[in-house]
């Protein structure tokens, strides 16, 4: 990615913490049957656990029913598994520890399905209702999460990230505070592999929606064809310069194909963060694409051309060359503003490969 998020502290983390509560303390010490008093470590929760029993309504009765079912699945799971399984809830959500060190092992459902199949079924069936439409956290007990949550988190988060530009591409711009449509959050790690962080903020960052639905989906950035891979984390303090460079292959600028561009971005010390980068979220086509647009890479051209023939005409400026390298300056400048990212590298490279000459003063 480009640039990192800032993450925010929100009442929208009270809702993880009833999870964690579930999980250590009343679902790892499952034995025998369920009731209210195996809450008692969580007085509000088990209150809500209380009056959703006296509910007809179909959310606070699923809330109610799974975290009994999950406990009743539990109360069979052998003690090894029981201490095996505390480690991986931990590994799941600590987000940054799996992006950035390769010995953190993550959990699946499918590795929990091999080892205890009906306890994965209701996990499954728990946590892949969480966070959506059909969430009994929009009920009024919770704070109605998509309702005012989400909308009252979304608004700190881009009071607190304002570049308005999508991180994960640079390409597209993101809905902030001055627009009243949102941009969806991603699961960075896939809800439908990855059990126990569904509502884990630091799993879930706003993202374009060509980056979330048509380039990452469900693709996992930690797990590549079964291999561990670090992945850039989207609330990393610190984040490593990307350095992009292109080979243009043809000098017939006004018709650039993709296969005439060779593209290589990398970060020094962070190969493999960028392999994920590129793989999740189809980077290397899409900024082909874009130097090969006629509004975009070769339009940044003939801005070029056409901005000395105005200079030249209007301010007298006469010398080509410096003219060129204070376009390249500018584009440089800012490199989230215009793609200026892609922009600065996509002109040095038509400067080195000789495309402005043409153009030079003096020449034919
Ligand atoms: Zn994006």
């Amino acid at each position: 990615m480009l640039f990192t998020y800032r993450y925010i502290s929100h009442d929208i983390e009270k809702l993880q913490e009833y999870l964690d509560f579930l999980f250590y303390e009343v679902w790892l010490n499952a034995n025998g049957e369920f009731d209210a008093e195996k809450l008692n470590g969580n007085p509000e929760l088990r209150q809500i656990y209380i009056d959703f029993g006296n509910s007809e309504g179909k959310w606070a009765m699923f809330f109610n029913s799974s975290i009994e079912k999950i406990y009743s699945e539990f109360a069979k799971v052998d003690e090894d598994f029981k201490a095996e399984l505390r480690t991986l809830y931990e590994a799941n959500n600590d987000v940054e520890s799996l992006c950035c060190d390769k010995s953190r092992i993550p959990v699946t459902y499918d590795e929990i399905k091999a080892r205890y199949p009906d306890l994965e079924k209701e996990l499954r069936a728990f946590y892949s209702k969480l966070c959506g439409t059909e969430s009994p956290f929009n009920l009024e007990a919770f704070g109605q999460l998509n309702k005012k949550m989400i909308p009252s988190h979304y608004e700190a988060f881009m009071t607190e990230n304002e570049d308005g530009v999508c991180p994960f591409c640079g390409i597209s711009k993101i809905d902030g505070n001055n627009v009243s449509t949102r941009e969806a959050y991603d699961h960075y790690l896939p809800k439908s592999i990855y059990p126990f962080n569904p509502v884990n903020f630091k799993n879930l960052a706003p993202m374009c929606d060509k980056c979330n639905s048509r380039n990452k989906g469900t693709k996992d950035p930690i797990i590549f064809q079964n291999i561990r891979q670090l992945s850039f984390y989207p609330y990393a303090q610190t984040h490593p310069e990307i350095d992009i460079r292109l080979d243009l292959k043809s000098k017939n600028i006004k018709h650039l194909k993709f296969e005439d561009i060779d593209l290589v971005i990398s970060s020094e010390g962070h190969d493999e963060e960028i392999e994920s980068w590129k793989r999740v979220f189809g980077i290397e086509n899409r900024y082909k694409a874009l130097c090969c647009d006629k509004n975009e890479g070769i339009e940044w051209f003939n801005t070029v051309i056409d901005g000395f023939e105005n200079a030249k005409e209007l301010c007298g400026i006469t010398d080509f060359d410096r003219w060129v390298d204070m376009k390249l300056r500018d584009a440089g400048r800012n490199k989230l503003s215009n793609f200026g990212f892609l922009k600065e590298p996509f002109l040095r490279e038509c400067m080195s490969k000789g495309l402005f000459s043409p153009y030079s003063e003096g020449a034919p």
